[in-house]
């Protein structure tokens, strides 16, 4: 059984906790694997690890960093295949779905490699006689991520890459359902010749990640993970004086109206709500039919879902892989069991239509006449079950998304400018598609939501991932002519 450890100072280190998780493959339900689980000390040690290297790397060259981001853009092309393979073989999702993942983490290093752009201050000469100002952007220090299981590759990737070409130390605890990229990105990033320090892996569960927060020499926390942790990670992290980036859960609504294209809707409906086992904090869980669009929609779904393979990521004929534990799956189906006795109607049951075996599976299910007060619609499922929650006006499907605590994602499908216009600007969700299912913004843009779905004042990666990861400073320069000197005790003026 395979042993997984922390990767700090550039060594791949054995925990020495005595605590230990269990890792499995989900596609067979066998446990493959065992990660160490850090104690309080060992997360003192990696910080310390940390703090030391960034004390230098804070002053090394942006075109150093950016040469370093390439050969990493570099390192992890050649390496996706292997990347992926990890990603399925612990997560569960099916290849070409990592596949994808890693594509989308690559994008952020790409955007980081543009650092000596992106850490550009300004310059104003001559504000007052003989004064000048000038902006720098000084890293924060030492940053923590603690990242959820569903992308073991992509989320760490929309941190540390910023975090890095920042001038940042970075400790990542990622997920200990799925730990095994986090040591491969680490070894990808010592070759592609960051020194040894800047980049740490410790693995653990909420001991270590409650170390990391109460630890002085933490400076910021990039948290992505369930909303209540997230408000957790938030309110510690915020009282103990760092910076705090902590994005959650979500339901994300897709609301088509009667001009929509019911075949292009129900299409994208089965992608977004299905894909990676419904297992995305953008996946759509909820599809909101306007008006006349509702029967024909639910049939255009209930008819695709037969066709939707379930089987091991690893087999290129799957097209949909399992859940995460035995404990998830469990939990997701008990939400179509309860669907019926709360007032929905079950259309398509894939509890009882999932593989056999021993692998984590569950089927595609569909729900309709789901509604707010019913357990499908209040909860983050995180699995393959889509609701369709049926409105009569464009209005009322605004004030369902907006009335949900969630706002991570939302799509419409329409054929009607105007009512797109109208949407975009007056739903309450940070992450908007038209006629788009999973609107995740390029690595150009930045990803978050609002409400519940994230807690702080930045989104991650792009631009604000920048702002985040660094400190502006604001210099006002003046070189007097030491024989005009003299004492001015009065309010600096600019005239
Ligand atoms: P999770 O909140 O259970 O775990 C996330 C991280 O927090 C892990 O590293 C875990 O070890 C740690 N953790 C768990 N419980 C903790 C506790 N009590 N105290 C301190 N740390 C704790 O989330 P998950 O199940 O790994 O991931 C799925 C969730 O993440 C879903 O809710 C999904 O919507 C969300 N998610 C959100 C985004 C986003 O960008 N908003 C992206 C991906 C996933």
């Amino acid at each position: 059984m395979k042993a997984i450890g922390h990767w700090i100072g550039g060594e791949l280190i054995t925990g020495a906790s005595g605590r230990t998780a269990p890792v499995y493959d989900p596609a067979r339900g066998v446990q493959t694997g065992s990660v160490s689980l850090a104690s309080a000390a060992e997360v003192d040690s990696v910080v310390k690890v940390a703090a030391s290297a960034a004390a230098t790397w804070r002053s090394s060259p942006t075109s150093r960093r950016a040469g370093m981001l390439f050969r990493l853009r570099s390192l992890l092309d050649a390496h996706r295949s292997e990347l992926a393979a990890l990603v399925t073989a612990e997560h569960g999702k099916v290849l070409s779905d990592a596949e994808g993942e890693v594509a989308r983490g690559l994008e952020n290093v790409e955007f980081a490699c543009g650092v000596p752009h992106l850490l550009k201050g300004s310059h104003s000469a001559e504000v007052s006689t003989g004064v000048d100002v000038h902006t720098v952007l000084q890293p924060v220090g030492v940053v923590a991520g603690i990242t959820p299981f569903n992308f073991p590759v992509m989320v760490p990737l929309w941190m540390l890459a910023n975090a890095l070409a920042c001038g940042n130390a970075f400790v990542l605890k990622p997920s200990e359902k799925d730990p095994s990229a986090s040591l491969l990105l680490a070894s990808l990033v010592q070759e592609a010749g960051f020194p040894d320090g800047v980049f740490n892996v410790v693995q653990g569960d909420a001991e270590a990640v409650n170390a990391l927060l109460a630890h002085p020499d933490v400076d910021a926390v990039s948290f992505v993970g369930s909303t209540p942790v997230a408000r957790h990670i938030y309110e510690t992290g915020t009282a103990a004086g760092k910076r705090v980036q902590a994005l959650g859960g979500a339901k994300n609504h897709m609301v088509v109206l009667p001009d929509a294209d019911v075949g292009a809707a129900a299409d994208a409906a089965v992608s977004a709500g299905f894909g990676s086992a419904g297992e995305r904090c953008m996946a759509i869980s909820v599809v909101v039919a306007v008006g006349s669009v509702g029967d024909s929609l639910v049939s255009a779904i209930a008819e695709r879902l037969p066709d939707v393979v379930v089987g091991p990521g690893d087999d290129p004929a799957s097209m949909m892989g399992p859940l995460i534990s035995a404990a998830h799956r469990d939990r997701v189906g008990s939400y179509v069991s309860g669907a019926a006795a709360d007032g929905a109607r079950v259309v398509v049951d894939g509890v009882s239509s999932a593989p056999g075996g021993d692998g984590f599976f569950l089927g595609c299910s569909l729900l309709d006449g789901v509604a707010p007060g019913m357990r499908a619609y209040d909860d983050e499922i995180f699995g393959p079950v889509l609701s369709v929650v049926r409105v009569a006006t464009f209005d009322e499907a605004v004030a369902l998304v907006n009335a949900n605590p969630y706002g991570n994602g939302v799509a419409l499908f329409t054929r009607d400018g105007g009512a797109a216009r109208q949407f975009e600007r007056d739903v309450t969700v940070g992450m908007v598609g038209i006629n788009v299912p999973i609107p995740v913004p390029v690595a150009g843009f930045s990803f978050g939501g609002w409400k519940a779905s994230l807690f702080g004042d930045t989104p991650i990666y792009g631009p604000e991932g920048v702002r985040f990861y660094t400190r502006p400073k604001v210099i006002t320069t003046r070189w007097p002519d030491p024989s005009s000197s003299q004492i001015d005790l009065g309010f600096p003026r600019t005239d």
